[in-house]
């Protein structure tokens, strides 16, 4: 890795004391998309400390996992999103001090700034399932959670001839945890199950989720719950994935409502939802929440997204401590209200943007058929295509996610235009 990539910026020399008005940790969906919309208002002196040289369009892993994208279709060069003007220091923050306002890279930059926006997303507990490591990419174990994996998961779909296809969702209630997109483990269990279908393949697909309910917004659950049956997909609440034997093929569950005891379930193929957590040094610093549902996510006023104790700081994304659906969808709606609020800040006035905790989750079902799960903090529907029920599957739908929205993405959103 370089220790700096400066665009629009001199080098940083090793060790050095930099100082920007505007510093943003993370240059994924959150970190970019506030760049950009600061940079259209005329915020001039940004930097983005952001350690990797690609940016990735996440979403598309999904239908990379289900064979009908390519992997490079799902990433760029970050270089091109960097607005014009800012600097991106291209290193890892390890360290935040807000109360002497400085930020510290791995490789010894001392960061220092004016106001602060937090976005490095959440990281993969892969530790948490033991044997789960070793297991992924090989074993028929994978996960469309990673670049790499996705293509993975395609390949054992097509290698399942019978047996049981296996799929994981982790306890998303669990505090400190979390797990972005909480819908593509079982969207990619929906594409198997309609693969198999259409190949006439005796394989059982069996989604084992830790929660009580397949999907927390009833409207949303009953037209899953709708899905499962038409694909005999056998739903198993309260099953928590503890670990892997790959050699075996078996997977353990703890069971929820039978405390000490665990399921052993038998598999030819296992594609796993990660439990997720913030970096590290997000938990370990003083912006983080102590304790609580959201411990060790940055602590936001949920529709400001304001650190309460430290006014220059703001959070978006996976990362923040909102509880909503993490997803990009929620990302965009977030944004615009994080700039406004962090420009009134600069100028000495109060936020005044709220944010309603909307999220979106394109739930799609099998091959060219997709739902849009709209909601916000009330957990009610929060349609906001006009005309259509976009509660039903819809061909329209499919086209959107697997065309409209990456477009949407790299053209409109990272440039600060939607
Ligand atoms: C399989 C899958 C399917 C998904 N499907 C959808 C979907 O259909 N619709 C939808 O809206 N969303 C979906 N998402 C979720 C969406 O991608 C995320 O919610 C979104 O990217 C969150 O943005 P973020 O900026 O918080 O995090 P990210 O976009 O993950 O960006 C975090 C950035 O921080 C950087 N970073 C990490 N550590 C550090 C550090 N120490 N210092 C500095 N930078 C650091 C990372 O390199 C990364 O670039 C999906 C995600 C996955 C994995």
């Amino acid at each position: 890795m370089q220790t700096y990539a400066g665009v629009g910026a001199a080098p940083i020399k090793a060790r050095e004391t930099v100082h920007h008005r505007v510093v943003i940790i993370g240059g994924g969906t959150g970190g970019i998309t506030v760049a950009a919309q600061l940079a259209r208002k005329g915020v001039r002196d940004i930097a983005i400390i952001e350690p990797s040289s690609k940016h990735y369009y996440q979403p598309l892993w999904t239908l990379v996992g289900a064979g009908v994208a390519k992997p490079e279709q799902s990433v760029r060069d970050e270089a091109q999103f960097i607005p014009k003007g800012a600097r991106w220091i291209q290193d890892y923050a390890v360290e935040i001090d807000p109360d002497q306002q400085i930020v510290c890279t791995r490789n010894g930059t001392r960061v220092r700034y004016d106001f602060l926006v937090v976005a490095p997303g959440v990281v993969s507990e892969w530790s948490k399932i033991q044997g789960a490591e070793e297991a992924l990419g090989h074993n028929s174990v994978s996960t469309n959670y990673s670049y790499e994996l996705a293509p993975k998961t395609w390949e054992f779909i097509q290698q399942t001839k019978e047996g049981v296809a296996l799929f994981t969702m982790p306890n998303n209630a669990e505090p400190g945890y979390t797990i972005k997109c909480g819908g593509a483990p079982q969207k990619i269990a929906y594409m198997a199950a309609d693969y198999f279908r259409m190949h006439n393949r005796p394989v059982k697909v069996i989604y084992a989720t830790a929660g009580n309910t397949i999907f927390t917004v009833p409207e949303f659950c009953k037209v899953l719950e709708g899905v499962c049956a038409r694909y005999n997909i056998e739903v198993l609440t309260g099953h928590e994935l503890v670990a892997v034997d790959p050699v075996r093929k078996v997977a353990t569950f703890a069971l929820k409502d039978k405390p000490g005891e665990v399921r052993e379930i038998e598999f030819n193929m296992l594609h796993i939802g990660p439990p997720q957590r913030p970096p590290q040094f997000v938990r370990e610093s003083p912006i983080a929440h102590q304790e609580g549902r959201f411990v060790g996510f940055v602590k936001v006023d949920i529709h400001t997204l304001q650190n309460p104790d430290y006014p220059n700081v703001f959070a978006l994304g996976d990362a923040s401590g909102l509880p909503t659906s993490r997803t990009g969808s929620a990302v965009r709606k977030q944004a615009p209200v994080l700039v406004h609020n962090l420009l009134r800040v600069m100028d000495g006035k109060e936020p005044d943007k709220h944010y309603g905790g909307y999220t979106a989750c394109p739930i799609v079902t099998g091959y060219g058929r997709m739902v849009l799960a709209e909601f916000d903090y009330s957990g009610k529907p929060t349609p906001t295509i006009p005309f259509i029920n976009t509660c039903k599957e819809r061909f329209d739908m499919w086209l959107l996610k697997k065309y409209g929205l990456p477009w949407m993405y790299w053209n409109l959103m990272l440039r600060g235009l939607a």
